[in-house]
């Protein structure tokens, strides 16, 4: 089975995606798949929402400029088949730096080349940052689909026919032929609210089939665990949000078919 490469991205900021990426990335590896976690965010939260310190040069930064290999990058964490590469601030000057060299936007593809032809993982997870800057769009040139988190709140299906532009855009450009809208997953739920109802229901109607039946809910020990820099299912193994993340991946797994 060939290693599945799953963006978590959407441009707009605080939707979910690092709280999806790391939690996600831990109950796939408990579920007995070998996980690689890439933190593409100069912000590295996923980094710190593992456990790991942000070390210089511990980044994918200089094999995204072609020195050095992305393999020597992954480094084990505290959880049994759960691998990252971290990230810290010099990803920052990527998007500067990567503009100007060739091929800039399949830095990232080529830098995982090695990644995915030692076949050491079934799947790679990579956290985006929150714009549709050179980092992001490396990350769906090197992507099999994208997860797409977006927030129960009002403006939840705003930019995403800025999202699905580039899809068309990367996809009929040749720059990634196989990239598609893998899922979408409706974050920060909150049963209370008529809003989220009515968000949920008009992203459903909008995107059917493609939008996961579980829905991640609002709550606080998710937004607590990355302090202890804890994934929630090892930081509160009996709370609602491990026990959604924990139901989240095995319909991921499903719908992976791996
Ligand atoms: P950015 O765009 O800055 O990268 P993001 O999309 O990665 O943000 P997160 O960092 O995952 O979003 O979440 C934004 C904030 O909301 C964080 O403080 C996080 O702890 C909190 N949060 C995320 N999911 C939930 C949830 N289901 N319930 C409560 N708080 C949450
Ligand atoms: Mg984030």
């Amino acid at each position: 089975m060939p290693t599945k490469v799953i963006a978590v991205a959407n441009q707009k900021g605080g939707v979910g995606k690092t709280t999806t990426a790391v939690n996600l990335a831990a109950c796939v590896a408990a579920l007995g798949k070998q996980v690689l976690l890439f933190d593409l965010d100069p912000q590295a939260n996923a980094t710190s929402g593992l456990g790991l310190e942000k070390i210089d040069g511990a980044s994918a930064y200089r094999p995204l400029l072609g020195e050095g290999s992305l393999l020597e990058k992954i480094q084990p964490t505290a959880y049994e088949r759960l691998h990252m590469i971290p990230s810290e601030v010099d990803l920052c000057g990527a998007d500067i730096e990567l503009a100007r060299t060739e091929n800039h936007l399949l830095r990232a593809r080529q830098a995982l080349q090695p990644v995915l032809e030692s076949a050491r993982f079934d799947l790679i997870l990579i956290d985006c940052p929150p714009s549709l800057g050179i980092l992001t769009l490396n990350a769906f040139a090197a992507a099999d689909g994208l997860l797409v988190p977006l927030q129960c709140e009002y403006y939840a299906l705003e930019g995403i026919s800025m999202l699905n532009r580039i899809i068309t855009q990367l996809r009929d450009g040749g720059v990634n032929p196989r990239l598609e809208l893998f899922a979408v997953l409706m974050t920060m739920f909150d049963a209370r609210t008529k809003l989220s109802q009515q968000v949920v229901s008009e992203v459903r109607q909008h995107f059917g089939e493609r939008v996961f039946e579980t829905m991640i809910p609002r709550t606080t020990k998710l937004a607590e665990a990355p302090s202890f820099g804890k994934p929630i299912m090892y930081y509160d193994p009996y709370s609602t949000g491990t026990a959604a993340y924990e139901v989240l991946a095995q319909e991921f797994l499903a719908r992976l078919k791996i």
